[in-house]
C-alpha cells in the first residue's frame, strides 16, 4: 500500500463501518462513501451473535475464532466511540421437534457444543457466551465521528468514478453488489428477512428466547422478534405473510400478550457456499470487496476487516475459504468496467 493514499470504502453498513474503523485504528488513510442506514440490511440487523445456530444445532462456522475477536472489537469500540455497544447474552433454545432433540443429543455426545453449552432441559438447552451488538448505535457513532473528521461522503456514488482517482476501492455495498458490474461473476444471492418490534413487559434483558424464531429483549419493555429467511427475494419489503408467521412464533415463545410496534425488512447478501467474500478482483487489483455476510454480519465483519488490514500492511493472503478469488472461474467476471 502506498502511504498517504486514501482507500475508498463504498457502503456504510456493518461491512464498510468495521473496515473503516479497523483502518482508522491502524492509522491508514481512508474515505467512506455511503448514504447512511436507510435501505440497508444493517438497518434491520438485530445484532445477535449466537454460537449454536440453525436447524442443525451446530456451532456456527469458525465461531471459536470469530466470537472472541468480535467481543474484543466491539468492547474496544465502546471505549473509542464512547457508546455502549456490547451485551453478554444467554440463549434459551427449545427443540422444535423430535428430529432436533435427536440431533442435539448426538452433538452433545460428540463434545462439539461444550464451550457454549449451558444447562440442558427436558425440552431444550441453554447456550452461554452469546452476544448482542447495538448496530444502530455503532453505525451512528462511526458516521458522526467520520463526519467531524472529514472522511465521510454521505451519498451513493458510482464506484467506477472513484476507481479513477483511488488506487484501491473496496465495496461494502451489501445487496447492491447483486446488480453491480464490478464482481459481476461472483454468484451473489439475495435472501429477504423480516422482523417485528413488539412491546412486551417482564423479559429478562440478558436472555434471548429461541425456537428457530428468536425474541431479543431490548429493554424498556420492547423486544425484537425475527427473522424470516426468504431466498430469492428481490426487494426488502415487509409482507403480511412474514408478519403472521412472526406473530404466531412470538405467541408460542412469549406465552403472554404483546403489541406489534414496528415491522421491517432487509436483504441479506449470501453466496452458495454460505461463506462471505473478501479480497481483490483478479482482473483489477484496484477493486476490493467485503461482502456476502449473510445472516452473520456482526460476527464476520471484525474478522474480515482484520484480514484486509493484515493483507494491506503485511501482504498476508486472505483466508482461502472466504477469498473472493474462489469464484475467479465464474464466466462473466470480465464485466468489470
Ligand atoms: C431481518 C434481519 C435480521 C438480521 N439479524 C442479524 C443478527 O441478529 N445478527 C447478524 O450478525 N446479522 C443479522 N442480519 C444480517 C445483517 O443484516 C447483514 O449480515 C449485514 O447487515 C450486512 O452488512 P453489509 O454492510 O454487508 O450490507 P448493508 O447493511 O446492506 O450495507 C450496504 C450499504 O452500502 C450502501 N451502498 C450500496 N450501494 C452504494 C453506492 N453505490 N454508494 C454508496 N453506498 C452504497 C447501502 O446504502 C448500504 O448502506 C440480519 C438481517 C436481516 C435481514
Amino acid at each position: 500500500m502506498k502511504s498517504g493514499e486514501a482507500i475508498a470504502i463504498v457502503g456504510q453498513g456493518i461491512a464498510g463501518t468495521l473496515l473503516g474503523l479497523e483502518l482508522e485504528k491502524q492509522g491508514a488513510a481512508f474515505h467512506v462513501f455511503g448514504p447512511g442506514p436507510a435501505a440497508s440490511a444493517s438497518a434491520v440487523a438485530a445484532g445477535i451473535i449466537n454460537p449454536i445456530t440453525g436447524r442443525r444445532l451446530a456451532p456456527a462456522w469458525r465461531i471459536a475464532e470469530l466470537l472472541p475477536l468480535a467481543r474484543a472489537t466491539y468492547r474496544g469500540l465502546e471505549t473509542r466511540l464512547g457508546v455502549p455497544l456490547w451485551r453478554e447474552m444467554r440463549v434459551r433454545r427449545w427443540f422444535r421437534d423430535e428430529r432436533e432433540r435427536r440431533i442435539f443429543a448426538e452433538r452433545r455426545e460428540s463434545g462439539e457444543l461444550l464451550p457454549w453449552l449451558g444447562a440442558v432441559e427436558a425440552d431444550g438447552f441453554w447456550t452461554e457466551g452469546a452476544g448482542h451488538v447495538d448496530v444502530p448505535a455503532l453505525l451512528a457513532a462511526a458516521r458522526q465521528r467520520w463526519r467531524e473528521r472529514g472522511c465521510l461522503t454521505e451519498r451513493a456514488i458510482d464506484p467506477r468514478e472513484l476507481r479513477q482517482c483511488h488506487g484501491l476501492v473496496i465495496l461494502g455495498t451489501g445487496a447492491g453488489l447483486a446488480a453491480s458490474a464490478v464482481f459481476a461473476g461472483v454468484p451473489w444471492r439475495l435472501v429477504g428477512g423480516e422482523l417485528l418490534t413488539v412491546a412486551v413487559p417482564g423479559l429478562d434483558e440478558n436472555v434471548i428466547l429461541n425456537r428457530g424464531t428468536w425474541v431479543l429483549p431490548l429493554g424498556k419493555g420492547l423486544a425484537e422478534v425475527g427473522a424470516t429467511y426468504e431466498p430469492g427475494a428481490a426487494e426488502a419489503r415487509p409482507t403480511a405473510a412474514g408478519r403472521t408467521r412472526l406473530e404466531a412464533d412470538a405467541r408460542t415463545l412469549l406465552g403472554r400478550p404483546f403489541e406489534v410496534r414496528d415491522h421491517r425488512a432487509g436483504l441479506r447478501l449470501t453466496l452458495p457456499d454460505q461463506r462471505p467474500a473478501v479480497g481483490r478482483s483478479a482482473l483489477d487489483q484496484g477493486w476490493g470487496v467485503l461482502a456476502g455476510l449473510g445472516s452473520k454480519g456482526v460476527s464476520l465483519a471484525p474478522w474480515l476487516a482484520r484480514q484486509w488490514w493484515n493483507h494491506l500492511s503485511e501482504g498476508v493472503p486472505f483466508d482461502p475459504a472466504v477469498d473472493v478469488s474462489r469464484f475467479a472461474a465464474a464466466p462473466n467476471i470480465s464485466r468489470i468496467t
